[in-house]
């Protein structure tokens, strides 16, 4: 099973990584749930030593990820945060990071609480305007820490103008492509330097694991987060690697009914009556619709809108019966939730406010379900607001 260097997008996702199993043939690459290896004779092994440093089942995701957000080579970590950590450690006393001004909050949380003690500075800016990116940039400025599109606002960074105003002034750029997944945006090939994931999400798909991983270009990356993730050892687990691959097969397939849905979702939405605003990429009307179509394939799972008051926002998510009220997102079931009170309640409310989050917002991760049921249980909802 050779795969060709011009190989499409679904046969990347499917092949890149997989080889059959040496042993037995096995398609699958099996759970390698080992912690260590036994070695042939004193310093001769087949290249594995001890499960935090070198795991099969973890290297063919790897493998599989890299090859899929067209990166060199990627690091499985246990979460999207422990990823997102292991990048920062890249940082030393002293840089200054610019990041998107409504980034996850265990983002902006991990940031302003942990890796300020270690003395690194961060400004956030609304991303978007490519003017305050540059304004922000100092000569400490070191790393561009960019979310597009955002949560749950659905504001967009245009990656190729960033990456141009960063490079320019020797600043690295990551990107945390969670949202988008690499089917939607493939941040590499507009020239980032680092992608990040919460593998929880759409590469997982089937809301049954958590993790993280880290996609990286230049050698200099690759090898500090290989050193890295063996040294901090926050690695991801030989089940969950199982459990992701399993679900970057699918991935292609999964995104692209994701995308058609909400974009069903969004037009509903957008002409009811008792919907004030709707945020989503793919609908005309989103200040920023001719940059998703050029960075964008589709427009993502994730969608956005207002109610007028919180009263009305709170009817809604509770007369819902399909959609389940929850966290999190990416699942193939659709989750709704009320981003002020849940995802973004750590966030102080004259922050939410600057970045457009208000009460009555509704937020739906739009899942894999019929389209008929998922309008036809907005619909009985929105009767009910
Ligand atoms: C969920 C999420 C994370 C954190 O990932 P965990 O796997 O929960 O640690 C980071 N960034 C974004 C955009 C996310 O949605």
């Amino acid at each position: 099973m050779k795969l060709r260097d011009n190989a499409r997008f679904s046969t990347v996702c499917i092949h890149a990584g997989q080889e059959p199993d040496p042993s037995t043939g096995a398609i699958i690459t099996p759970i390698y749930q080992t912690s260590t290896y036994v070695q042939e004779a004193l310093g001769k092994h087949k290249g594995y030593e001890y499960g935090r440093t070198q795991n099969p089942t973890r290297s063919a995701l790897e493998a599989n990820i890299a090859a899929i957000e067209n990166g060199r080579a990627a690091f499985a970590f246990a979460s999207g945060m422990a990823a997102t950590g292991a990048v920062m450690t890249l940082l030393k006393a002293g840089d200054h990071v610019v990041v998107t001004d409504n980034t996850y909050g265990g983002t902006y949380r991990l940031f302003e609480r942990v890796l300020r003690k270690y003395q690194l500075d961060f400004s956030y800016v609304d991303t978007s305007n490519l003017q305050a990116i540059e304004t922000a940039i100092r000569p400490e400025t070191r790393m561009l820490f960019l979310e597009t599109p955002t949560n749950p606002v659905l504001r967009l960074t245009d990656l190729t103008a960033a990456c141009e105003i960063a490079h320019a002034r020797d600043v690295i750029v990551v990107v945390d492509n969670t949202f988008a997944s690499p089917a939607v945006q493939r941040p590499i090939d507009f020239g980032a330097d680092i992608v990040v994931h919460s593998t929880t999400k759409f590469l997982n798909g089937h809301s049954d694991s958590v993790g993280g991983i880290a996609v990286a270009v230049h050698d200099v990356h690759i090898e500090w987060l290989k050193f890295v993730q063996n040294a901090e050892g926050a690695i991801l687990g030989p089940m969950d690697s199982w459990l992701v691959l399993r679900g970057t097969k699918t991935l292609p397939l999964r995104m692209e009914r994701h995308n058609d849905n909400t974009q069903v979702l969004a037009e509903y939405l957008a002409g009811h009556a008792k919907v004030t605003r709707v945020h989503y990429p793919g609908l005309t009307t989103h200040p920023q619709h001719a940059l998703a179509c050029r960075q964008m394939r589709g427009f993502g799972g994730l969608i956005a809108f207002e109610l007028g008051t919180l009263e009305r926002a709170r009817t809604l998510l509770n007369s819902v019966r399909l959609m389940a009220l929850a966290e999190s997102l990416g699942g193939v079931e659709t989750l709704i939730s009320h981003p002020a009170s849940m995802t973004h309640a750590s966030v102080p409310p004259e922050r939410r406010l600057q970045i457009g989050l208000t009460d009555d917002m509704v937020r739906i991760s739009v899942g894999i379900e019929d389209i008929d049921d998922l309008k036809e249980d907005l619909d009985q909802a929105l009767a009910r607001v």
